[in-house]
């Protein structure tokens, strides 16, 4: 397999250069099919166009000028999840994950028309812009969200807010977990950056205080500059790779300036975005769980019993991106007592993807059906999956808590120092 270099979907001479790279992609591609009964778009319409052979046919067709990209052909490459399900098992190792985020850059240069209308796309750029990708303002809007379903007024905030109600958990989280007292600290090994991205004071709060908790436990000071920013990825997959570049710019700005070289990151698809500041500059980027897992056996802090049924889910920017399909089971097996439980079809995406819940969300719930039904029949105690916007997903039409897997590491952590 390939591995896309995300710094490459810059390219300086717009169309052009795009169309050189997405030929230099697609022509890799033999149209030998296999990838096609993996793809999950191609599942629910089996339409040729909404599975990768057909995408990538579409995308040489249109850099080769013979295609015009018309409203049809733009939802076809605009449903895609860039899971990457389809790379994982192509012989010949199409890069096909870097092909459609060009695809994407080359259809935003040609102002193809798009997929929905023009002023339904301006507002969704607006809330990404304004709102998703604002810390601060997104974690306001959060406990507000907070504060009414706590008063039992969950539903009616879901009501209020439109097209973004539908992705709201109905179960979340309050568990915060216990700061270690400092005269508790191991000496300290280190200090390392934390990035908790655009959702750390939101949906992603309990997982970031979990990994605090958690890195303090095994000896290091975790670091965690405010001004720190998204990650990009939203931007990198939805046809702006420039603004992508200049997010993953800015942050590894911000992490250099604080003064440390290994960044940990809460959630495996912004680490995947994330990963290119390995080789431009030199930082180290790990997920929690990676990073856990990575520990010397001297320095895990002591672990209590969790007597939880657990259903795991397993992230396609976990399972397929950074290609660590296992990292979330390993970790929750050192906890004692936790029994694991997986929920079926997890290879395949559960409809989250980025933005495409908000922009596609009968397709993410379609998708998503098949793991709900599948978690009640576990009936497990907690939904476990290492990235946010899987588990806000997930939380959003199930009737357990999901968590990261960092939290229950936390929580066992914890319970031991009771
Ligand atoms: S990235 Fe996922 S949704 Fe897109 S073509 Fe490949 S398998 Fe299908
Ligand atoms: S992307 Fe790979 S698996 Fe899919 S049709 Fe092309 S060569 Fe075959």
């Amino acid at each position: 397999m390939n591995s896309p270099d995300p710094s490459a979907r810059a390219h300086p001479n717009p169309s052009a250069t795009l169309d050189q790279a997405i030929q230099s992609d697609a022509l890799d591609c033999v149209m030998c099919g296999i990838c096609v009964p993996h793809c999950p778009t191609f599942s629910l319409t089996h339409n040729e166009a909404d599975g990768p052979r057909g995408r990538i046919s579409l995308l040489l067709g249109i850099s080769q000028g013979g295609l015009t990209p018309d409203a049809d052909v733009s939802r076809h490459l605009d449903t895609c999840l860039t899971c990457r399900a389809c790379e994982t098992v192509c012989p010949s190792g199409v890069a096909y994950g870097r092909l459609i985020d060009n695809g994407r850059a080359r259809l935003a240069h040609e102002s193809a028309p798009a997929t929905r209308p023009q002023a339904e796309a301006r507002v969704w750029r607006l809330l990404r812009d304004q709102l998703l990708t604002r810390r601060r303002r997104l974690g306001t809007a959060w406990q507000a969200y907070r504060v009414m379903q706590r008063l039992g007024l969950g539903g009616v905030a879901r009501r209020l807010a439109g097209p973004i109600g539908r992705a709201l958990p109905r179960q979340l989280t309050h568990t915060t977990p216990q700061q270690t007292p400092s005269h508790e600290l191991p000496p300290s090994r280190g200090r390392v950056g934390l990035f908790i991205g655009c959702t750390g004071a939101a949906m992603n709060a309990p997982a970031v205080a979990a990994a605090r908790a958690a890195i303090t436990a095994f000896g290091y000071q975790p670091v965690i500059p405010g001004d720190q920013g998204c990650c990009g990825a939203m931007h990198a997959h939805g046809g702006e790779p420039d603004a992508a570049s200049q997010q993953r710019e800015r942050n590894a700005a911000v992490f250099k300036a604080v003064g440390v070289d290994e960044v940990i990151v809460v959630g495996t698809a912004c680490t995947a975005e994330l990963t290119a500041l390995q080789a431009s500059h030199g930082l180290k980027v790990r997920e929690i769980t990676e990073w856990l897992l990575g520990r010397e056996p001297e320095e895990w802090p002591r672990l209590a019993r969790l007597d939880h049924r657990v259903a795991l889910h397993t992230p396609c920017s976990q399972r397929n991106h950074l290609a660590q399909p296992d990292a979330s089971r390993r970790l929750l097996e050192s906890i004692p007592g936790l029994e694991l439980l997986e929920i079926d079809g997890n290879a395949r995406c559960c409809g989250a993807a980025g933005m495409q819940v908000l922009l596609y969300p009968e397709q993410a719930e379609r998708l998503r059906e098949p793991k709900l039904e599948s978690i009640e029949r576990l009936a497990p105690d907690v939904v476990v999956s290492a990235n946010v916007g899987c588990a806000t997903h997930l939380a959003a039409g199930a009737n357990q808590v999901v968590k990261q897997p960092v939290e229950l590491l936390a929580e066992s952590i914890a319970a031991a120092k009771d």
